[in-house]
């Protein structure tokens, strides 16, 4: 069937149409014809791109040998450009689609160097003819596709996954095995400057004295773990409890004037410089000289340190226990005195909160999940002025301001772009509390 491709849809797939029935096809972009064969899924069909009659003009040599393979980077072969508005489009139809929102919105900021972003690797550890290497897993699949080499990761993480590999392959150690519970199962790696850290996960294995040895002498790896993680399909590969093998507890993460210690469980946001530029903009929303502020989902507490100025009482709220304590670390390493974090689930700390306290600017980062139920109507029920919102997933985001609107009136949305190459898009939010006026606006 020859169709010409009209968009792209979430996961960076070509979008055309069939009897009025939207078509996907990996591997194509708008302004492509292509030939693909058809599957009909009822109220979609799936395509599967067999050649590209003609080529998008936007089209470019693409930087990586696996992208086909791995689907990670879906727009890395497009001019950057091309990549930020497909961004923006996604955007904006996922405002519309789930919240409404029929404002224009401004372009895509854009993230800095579209290779060598990522400051931390998280791969699966296979065999290949009797080697160590590392994998990638299509996203839905049970496939590993071995990966040599990822130029979307910053380079000394490169560096540093390979040493890991090369040392733990001349020492002979095997690839995981579920009957046998032993074995190398997957290598992180984060680090900023020259202070890095990786966490091996195994099997109920030791290693021995000579390996760990070797390891700590990869230049600028400061900290090395072991995690064991014997359960068969995990949610979660990082175990809760990890051994520390070798070096410093914690690496230092800088941003703008302020240091961090970093514990391998936290999340830590994985393009610094785009992190850097969405958590300045979000701290401008907050009015100087505001009394309580508290940040949601506050990880090792970063936002909450700039927010520290703004605000005569920061209240952070996260439930990873390891990133609390971070984040009270890092309040006292930088000097800030009026930080205080809770460890709990956000929707009932904040609840809890309410109760009490008045609390004059939130703001919330949640995972790719968005707000849970609980939390949105608490807020629908509170008196907080503003709301900051920053969104990893446009959906959610999306849902959320369409209950948020029935109190809240969104006064900026921003994009910005924290992962070049995919189709994932981060966006700022600032809404402030309706004062009298009844309704959602914005479209409704
Ligand atoms: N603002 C931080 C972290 C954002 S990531 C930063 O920019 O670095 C989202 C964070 O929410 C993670 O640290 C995760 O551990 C935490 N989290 C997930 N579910 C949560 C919940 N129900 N309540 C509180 N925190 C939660």
């Amino acid at each position: 069937m020859k169709l010409n491709v009209k968009k792209t849809g979430i996961n960076g797939e070509g979008i055309a149409y069939f009897q009025r029935k939207p078509v996907f096809i990996d591997g194509c972009f708008p302004d492509e014809t292509v030939e693909c064969s058809l599957e009909d899924k009822g109220r979609y069909l799936k395509g599967k791109l067999i050649r590209i009659l003609k080529k998008s003009p936007d089209r470019i040599s693409c930087a990586c040998l696996y992208q086909k393979e791995c689907g990670g980077c879906a727009l890395m072969p497009l001019k950057y450009q091309k990549q930020l508005q497909i961004k923006k489009e996604l955007l904006k139809e996922a405002l519309y689609k789930y919240a409404g929102y029929t404002e224009e919105i401004g372009d895509i900021v854009p993230g800095g160097d579209c290779l060598y972003y990522r400051n931390r690797s998280n791969l699966p550890v296979i065999e290949e003819d009797g080697t160590l290497v590392s994998a990638m897993y299509r996203s839905g699949s049970n496939h590993p596709i071995p990966i040599e080499q990822c130029p979307v990761h910053d380079i000394p993480v490169e560096r540093m996954r390979l040493a890991i590999l090369q040392i733990l392959n001349t020492n002979h150690y095997s690839a995981y095995s579920q009957s046998e519970k032993k074995g190398i199962r997957q290598l992180v790696v984060r680090g900023f400057d020259t202070d890095y850290q990786a966490v091996i996960i195994t099997g109920n294995d030791i290693l021995d004295r000579k390996t760990i040895e070797e390891l700590s002498h990869i230049r600028h790896l400061s900290s090395i773990y072991q995690g064991i993680n014997i359960q068969k399909d995990p949610i979660r590969m990082m175990p809760e409890k990890l051994k520390r093998l070798y070096g410093k507890e914690k690496i230092t993460v800088k941003l703008d004037k302020y240091e961090l210690s970093l514990s391998p469980q936290a999340f830590f946001q994985l393009n610094r410089g785009q992190a850097e530029r969405i958590y300045r903009d979000a701290v401008s929303f907050v009015p100087e000289g505001s009394n309580r502020v508290v940040e949601a989902y506050s990880g090792i507490g970063t936002i909450s340190l700039y927010l520290s100025k703004k605000a005569k009482e920061v209240i952070g709220i996260e439930l990873e226990k390891e990133a609390v304590k971070d984040a009270i670390e890092n309040a006292e390493r930088n000097g800030c005195r009026n930080l205080r974090f809770l460890c709990s689930d956000a929707s009932r700390a904040i609840r809890k909160l309410l109760e009490k306290n008045n609390v004059n600017v939130l703001l919330v980062d949640p995972p790719r999940t968005g707000l849970d139920q609980e939390l949105i109507e608490t807020l629908l029920r509170s008196k907080i002025e503003r709301l900051v919102y920053i969104s990893c997933n446009p959906a959610t985001l999306g849902k959320d301001l369409y209950q948020l609107q029935e109190k809240y009136r969104i006064q900026e949305i921003k994009g910005y772009d924290m992962f070049p190459n995919t189709p994932l898009v981060e966006t700022l939010v600032c809404l402030d509390r309706r004062s009298k006026e009844t309704g959602k606006g914005n479209g409704h």
